[in-house]
């Protein structure tokens, strides 16, 4: 009977955990599945067998699949985040022993996690909650693994995830993240950093378009070009890919040009968004990505505001900025795009050390940057740098001070300030690249005019300030000697 028991267990076997467990398969683990749903059951076990005879295993019930996992069992969950998380615990947690793990994989809150980690120890269960990053494809061919808890835990499956990760130069795409909810929360930042990549790239797309006048041919071009370079990434690879394809529909132009302006959203970067703002972390690229997807939203809204404007005099396209050289706007967005995304992921990282302090989680921001090198959405030659800059200063206060982060920044600045210069009187948004450039600008000089705002406070409000002079807290009776 023990021969035939299977290494681990899956349960819910949509999207994400139906091709996590083939790939688990696929490596040689045997492995049980489970769905609520059972028809799913059915739908993976056909699925292995087209795809090779893979040792996957379908199980009708909460307590068969338990039962039919090896000793200490380890379950990973992959269903909706949230209160199916909980139910599916509950289902399965009662045919569970102490010493059993489960491992949720879905886009949790990170608090969720932190209860489930204390509720699970209490019936003396092991808890990891894992980031997975990929999508589909990540997860059947090698995702990118975030697992945060029970240490234990993860050496009980750790042979597994190395096997089944991405793997790139310097090894599998997974590491033992930390404590608690810190597996979901860099997972939460991972998105946010998404959010980042996708509003800048939607920007250069905006700019070489209306400003440069390129088709669509040549952007698939230029973004196939820039994916040799310095911004060689899996977002600017789909991009070039996404220029190309045509609209069968209608068999008339681009898909692209079809869709919807109106962007789509599940949460995690939101809730980054807030965690920034409760960590008192600027993350103004981050944000920035957010409002746009809720403008983005207000499709008929916009429509709207276009025509009141257009009545006023003012078109959608305010000043013509006169012909401009394409060759050079095309290099000067490369740049204008690469040093807008080192602002971002360095607002990323700056709050995953932010939470890290609070939590005692203690990341190491340079191996972080290592396991999204491969598997998951913004899997990017980049990221090694960002290791690197780590791995020589672990306490690297910002990446944009990192000596080689700090050279390239000089090299684009003015080829940025272009960009966003030339967007800003053409009228075209660049919220993303211009909090960027606002976020760089502001970092690196060393007086603010903070002065007069805390004046202003001591003026209204009696909230004191220190002068630069003399140590001390001070107060001014402004309006006597006005
Ligand atoms: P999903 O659409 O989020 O969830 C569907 C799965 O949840 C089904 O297996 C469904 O079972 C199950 N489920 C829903 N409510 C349930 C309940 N009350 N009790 C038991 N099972 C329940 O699936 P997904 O897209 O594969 O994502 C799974 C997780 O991975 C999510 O947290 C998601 O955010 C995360 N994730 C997704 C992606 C992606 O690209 N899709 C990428 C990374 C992470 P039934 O079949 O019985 O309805």
């Amino acid at each position: 009977e023990s021969a035939t028991l299977s290494q681990i267990g899956l349960a819910g076997l949509a999207v994400m955990g139906q091709n996590l467990a083939l790939n688990i398969a696929e490596k040689g683990f045997p492995i049980s599945v489970y769905n609520r749903t059972t028809s799913k059951v059915d739908e993976t076990v056909d699925r292995a067998q087209r795809e090779g005879g893979l040792p996957l295993f379908g199980q009708y019930s909460p307590k068969e699949f338990v039962l039919s996992i090896k000793k200490p069992r380890s379950i990973i969950i992959l269903v909706k985040a949230g209160a199916p998380v909980d139910q599916t615990i509950a289902a399965l947690a009662t045919h569970m022993d102490p010493g059993d793990t489960i491992v949720d994989g879905g886009n949790e809150w990170y608090e969720n996690t932190e209860r489930r980690v204390s509720e699970a120890s209490a019936k003396g269960l092991l808890y990891l909650g894992m980031g997975v990053s990929g999508g589909e494809d990540g997860a059947r061919n090698g995702p990118s693994l975030m697992p945060g808890g029970s240490h234990t835990a993860y050496l009980n499956i750790h042979h597994i995830l190395d096997k089944v990760a991405a793997q790139v130069d310097d090894g599998p795409c997974v590491t033992y993240i930390g404590e608690g909810g810190s597996g979901n929360f860099v997972k939460m930042v991972h998105n946010g950093i998404e959010y980042g990549d996708m509003q800048l790239i939607s920007e250069a797309y905006d700019v070489l378009k209306n400003v440069g006048g390129l088709s669509n041919d040549e952007l698939a071009e230029i973004f196939t070009e820039w994916n040799r370079g310095e911004l060689e990434s899996f977002l600017i690879e789909i991009t070039s890919d996404i220029f190309r394809v045509e609209d069968v529909e209608t068999g008339n132009g681009h898909l692209v040009d079809k869709i919807l302006d109106k962007t789509g959203m599940k949460g995690t970067g939101k809730w980054t968004v807030q965690q920034a703002a409760e960590l008192s972390i600027a993350a103004p690229t981050i944000a920035a990505s957010l409002d746009s997807r809720y403008m983005s939203g207000l499709k008929e809204e916009r429509e709207e505001a276009s025509e009141i404007f257009k009545k006023e005099g003012l078109n959608e396209d305010i000043n013509n900025v006169g012909t401009v050289d394409k060759k050079r706007l095309i290099d000067d967005v490369r740049q204008a795009l690469y040093a807008s995304k080192i602002c971002s992921y360095a607002q990323g990282m700056n709050l995953l050390r932010a939470k890290s302090v609070e939590k005692g989680w203690n990341l190491n921001l340079g191996e972080l940057a290592r396991i999204w090198k491969g598997g998951c959405i913004i899997r990017a030659v980049f990221l090694d740098r960002i290791k690197q800059a780590y791995q020589r200063n672990p306490g690297l206060a910002n990446l944009l001070v990192d000596p080689d982060f700090a050279r390239e920044m000089v090299q684009r600045q003015a080829a940025w300030r272009r960009v966003v210069g030339l967007a800003i009187q053409k009228g075209i948004s660049v919220p993303g690249m211009s909090a960027s450039l606002q976020y760089f600008d502001t970092y690196r000089r060393g007086r603010l005019p903070a002065n007069l705002v805390q004046a202003q406070r001591d003026y209204f409000g009696a909230h004191t300030y220190e002068r630069i002079d003399v140590p001390g807290a001070f107060h001014t009776e402004w309006s006597k000697l006005a």
